[in-house]
């Protein structure tokens, strides 16, 4: 386990790097391949690096037979990056480390709810507050805010549950993370609260074509999670630790995971990170709703079986994402 922060030092070559960072819970479909492309695409314009990273901290989900696929259809649309791939699963030391730094700052507690003891009291909130709902109830996925059962749990009464062997999660008490990343600004608070947007360079340019500040607003998201009960981490945590270890400069990823960003930069703020770029781009849609595994939408394998070549998927996506929207049914 490293013992120091200095040990948790990117050492990367300096450069522009970006990464593509499936979670192997399922076969790659046209959104992914958008992505991944864009990634490739203006990690070539600024010089830079196209890095692969399997998230795959979901022990249920994650599956080697779905990596194997992954990689075999990133190498069938002409992508290549640095091999082996980081792999989150086998770095939960890294995660276990910020979480030891969070936790000594003051800003995790213990959260032994169950969905169902989640639910009974949102629904008695809820009763409660009839008159009183508003937008605020839910964070930018749609999923009700966390309603601080165990926020004010005190410290005794937790170290005897999980001494008992209970399993519990750890929430970011999100007010005093706010208030410390505000402190840790520029000593213009809310100037320094923001993340920096960039549009990726047009064809047969070198340089971001544009960049701007969008504010953040992490205080929506409610207490989240940042070691989930079942994993000791929490996407959150972990895509921001390995944005930081990998020496990632240029995000690029789906509008989906916009929002999210308001979460990376507080951790980031927080845990002296030196921030990413970030382009958010437009999803590829299915009668308006965006790709899903669930729902099975065709896959990039089954496309391909189908008899359209990569040549011309990789054309399409110069177009955008609305003109991959044609191979499907
Ligand atoms: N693993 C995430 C996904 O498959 C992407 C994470 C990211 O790009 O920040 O949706």
């Amino acid at each position: 386990m490293p013992a120091d922060a200095s040990m948790l030092t990117p050492q990367m070559p300096p450069g522009p790097r970006l990464r593509f960072a499936p979670s192997p819970n399922g076969l790659l479909h046209l959104g992914h391949a958008y992505s991944a492309l864009l990634t490739n695409q203006t990690a070539r314009a600024l010089g830079g690096e196209f890095c692969l990273r399997i998230e795959d901290i979901d022990r249920d989900r994650a599956k080697s037979e779905h990596i194997a696929a992954i990689t075999r259809d990133l190498h069938w649309l002409g992508l290549s990056w640095p091999t082996p791939p980081r792999r989150q699963s086998e770095h939960m030391d890294d995660y276990k480390h910020y979480i030891t730094r969070l936790t000594g700052l003051g800003l995790l507690y213990p959260c032994f709810a169950s969905r169902g003891e989640i639910r009974r009291a949102l629904a008695a909130g809820a009763a409660a507050n009839a008159d009183a709902r508003d937008s605020s109830d839910t964070d930018p996925d749609g999923a009700p805010l966390y309603p601080a059962i165990y926020k004010h749990l005190p410290e005794q009464q937790a170290k005897k549950r999980i001494a008992a062997g209970e399993p519990f999660a750890l929430r970011l008490h999100m007010d005093k993370a706010i208030a410390l990343a505000e402190s840790l600004g520029d000593g213009t608070a809310r100037t320094a609260f923001s993340y920096t947007q960039f549009d990726p360079p047009a064809s047969g340019t070198t340089a971001p074509a544009a960049i701007r500040a969008i504010p953040i607003n992490p205080a929506r998201w409610g207490d989240v999670i940042i070691a989930r009960k079942d994993i000791a981490t929490s996407y959150h945590l972990a895509v921001v630790v390995d944005d930081h270890l990998e020496g990632v400069t240029h995000i690029v990823r789906g509008r989906d995971l916009e929002a999210a960003t308001d979460i990376h930069r507080l951790l980031q703020i927080i845990l002296g990170f030196t921030p990413p770029l970030y382009h958010h781009h437009e999803l590829v849609l299915i009668d308006g709703e965006k790709l899903s595994k669930s729902r099975q939408h065709p896959d990039l394998f089954s496309l391909r079986q189908q008899g359209i070549t990569a040549a011309a998927i990789i054309r399409a996506a110069k177009d955008g994402p609305a003109a991959l929207s044609r191979f499907l049914p």
